[in-house]
């Protein structure tokens, strides 16, 4: 099942509008996500083609891993997107913030990477998810090797974060 959306950074200058976005969200706890959200990544993937943004031009970026790159408001700082850049099956994948939603209900958490780096003083609740450490994460997306056609088919780094 999808839905639209529409969602917008802090101070209102960038928004967007989506189509096709699944009801579902994944959690990453690896470092870097720790460090640029202050907690964990809460993502929701948009398939770009289905994502309409306003306000492009207040948006700055950096390439944060070979394969991807994040976004932000440069105006008030809010996190926007983490975005596949590298060719192969997920490029322009875009995870955007369930927090940044207009309506962030509704949607139901699948899985949670690299959980063997979540901080011990907390935890989501429920069950029945998927938790998978960062070996497991390796090993999924096949990225043990620096092959690049490798590397397009995940977002998960052979190091410490995505
Ligand atoms: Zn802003
Ligand atoms: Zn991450």
């Amino acid at each position: 099942m999808t839905r639209s959306a529409v969602g917008k950074c802090l101070c209102g200058d960038v928004r967007f509008e989506a189509q096709d976005v699944p009801e579902t969200f994944g959690v990453c706890h690896c470092e870097m996500c720790r460090r640029w959200t202050g907690s964990a990544l809460l993502e929701v993937s948009i398939p770009e083609q289905s994502l309409v943004r306003h306000g492009k031009e207040h948006i700055a970026t950096r390439q944060t891993s070979e394969w991807a790159e994040r976004g932000w408001c440069r105006n008030c700082g809010t996190g926007l997107f983490y975005r596949v850049t590298m060719a192969g099956e997920w490029s322009g994948s875009v995870d955007i913030p369930l927090g940044i939603f207009d309506d962030p209900n509704g949607f139901v958490m699948s899985h949670e990477i690299y959980i063997d780096f979540k901080p011990d003083s907390f935890a989501y609740a429920g069950e029945g998810r998927k938790q998978l450490t960062r070996q497991q994460c390796v090993e999924k997306f096949s990225l043990l090797g620096n092959d690049p056609a490798d590397a397009s088919q995940g977002r998960i780094d052979q190091g410490e974060t995505t």
